[in-house]
């Protein structure tokens, strides 16, 4: 038996991970369970499943879970980054999963790792805004990172039974997204609602965003950098609108290893909660004959052109790619309340970042600073709204 805590358990990756557990109750015990406001959906999730502590946003989401639940049976309901922290931390834990989404994942993440606690990562922030003292955690308590992301999952389970020294690069897989074949002219107008309508995968609105401008396939490259050790330059993305192979793995003797599935969370979410066994799913199988044809393309720089300013954070290093997501998630929000057109979005990360005089990656305080400096940066850059024309996207990152 397996005790889990699971940081963003109403969000879609923890809906797939309860939806896993409730498939293997002879497997999982659920410990805690990390959510934010949605106290109605943690409040039935506490129901099936039983934790012994819950943590929620603020203290008026507190209160309202509290009311949701006539019987608490000694539950445990703590509050913010310091609940997710307690959660994140208990010594009698087997394994953590990050899924909560943005930046606020950070801490308890690092938290878990720095007590010595394997963790499954959904939650990519993590890696982008903190990877080298992240994976100095992980490697000083001999824990390896299962990632959950179902690209690093494919190149993860692609390694197995290989020598890191033996890989020659990583193929990231891209769907493309809802906007793969539009033209620049047409991106200027698309509204949130056409963003959030994504072909293959079923997300929350951040990362469904992500996909349509591409910076999640610069994020995960970010990741895979992190998590693999490997320089951006051998990590290459490619467009494959099917959405079949997950990620490949090419070797130095030319071979490519690849995953290959349906597109559902469910199947690296399981692989990474009882990694190395695999478990039995209820899915449908993987039917190639009905899929007929898999395709490939490179990538559009020109028309995506925030995949081009995450392969220049990531070069760059130190605090470049915090910069980078922190300016991406408000530039994203931004969007979704309709006060910044599609392809604004990458002018206020290129600007954020040009004005970023990026410095090594030293403590966890060093890069909480550098987040609150972006966030606030890239908030005045917003207001007033900036117009969809003279959009210059250029991926400029200077070091000191
Ligand atoms: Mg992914």
């Amino acid at each position: 038996m397996k005790n889990l805590a699971i940081l963003g358990s109403t969000g879609s990756i923890g809906r797939n991970a309860l939806a896993v557990v409730a498939q293997h109750p002879e497997e999982f015990a659920v410990l805690g369970l990390g959510a934010g406001k949605n106290v109605r959906l943690l409040a039935e999730q506490i129901s099936r499943f039983r934790p012994a502590r819950v943590s929620v946003q603020d203290a008026d989401s507190a209160a309202a879970l509290a009311q949701l639940l006539p019987d608490q049976n000694g539950l445990e309901i703590l509050v913010g980054t310091e609940g997710a922290m307690a959660l994140a931390t208990d010594p009698q834990n087997h394994l953590v999963v990050s899924a909560m989404v943005g930046a606020v994942g950070l801490q308890p993440t690092l938290a878990a790792l720095e007590h010595g606690i394997p963790v499954a990562l959904a939650n990519k922030e993590t890696l982008v805004m903190a990877g080298p003292l992240v994976m100095a955690a992980a490697r000083r308590q001999g824990i390896t990172i299962i990632p959950i992301d179902s690209e690093h999952s494919a190149i993860f389970q692609s390694l197995q039974g290989h020598r890191p020294q033996d890989i020659r690069r990583l193929w990231l897989t891209a769907s493309g997204g809802p906007f793969l074949h539009h033209s620049r002219e047409q991106l200027t107008t698309v509204t949130p609602a056409q963003a959030l309508n994504h072909p293959n995968w079923s997300m929350g609105p951040k990362i469904t965003v992500d996909s349509a401008t591409m910076m999640n396939k610069g994020l995960e490259v970010i990741e895979a950098s992190m998590l693999f050790q490997l320089p951006p330059e051998q990590i290459a993305v490619h467009i494959h609108p099917q959405s079949i192979i997950h990620s490949l793995v090419e070797y130095i003797d030319g071979s490519v290893i690849a995953q290959l599935g349906i597109p559902d969370m469910r199947v690296p979410i399981a692989y990474a909660l009882a990694y190395p066994r695999r478990l039995p799913l209820d899915l449908p199988p993987l039917d190639l004959f009905q899929v007929g044809q898999l395709t490939f393309e490179p990538p559009d720089l020109e028309r995506f052109p925030s995949l081009g300013l995450a392969f220049a954070a990531a070069r760059t290093g130190g605090t470049a790619p915090a910069v980078l997501n922190a300016a991406n998630e408000v530039a994203v929000a931004a969007f979704l309340a309709e006060k910044l057109p599609f392809l604004g979005i990458c002018q206020i990360i290129a600007q954020t970042l040009k004005a970023h005089q990026a410095q090594a990656l030293t403590s966890l305080d060093q890069v909480l600073r550098v987040d609150r400096w972006a966030r606030e940066f890239a908030h005045n850059l917003i207001s007033p709204p900036s117009g969809a024309d003279a959009l210059i996207c250029t991926p400029e990152v200077r070091r000191e």
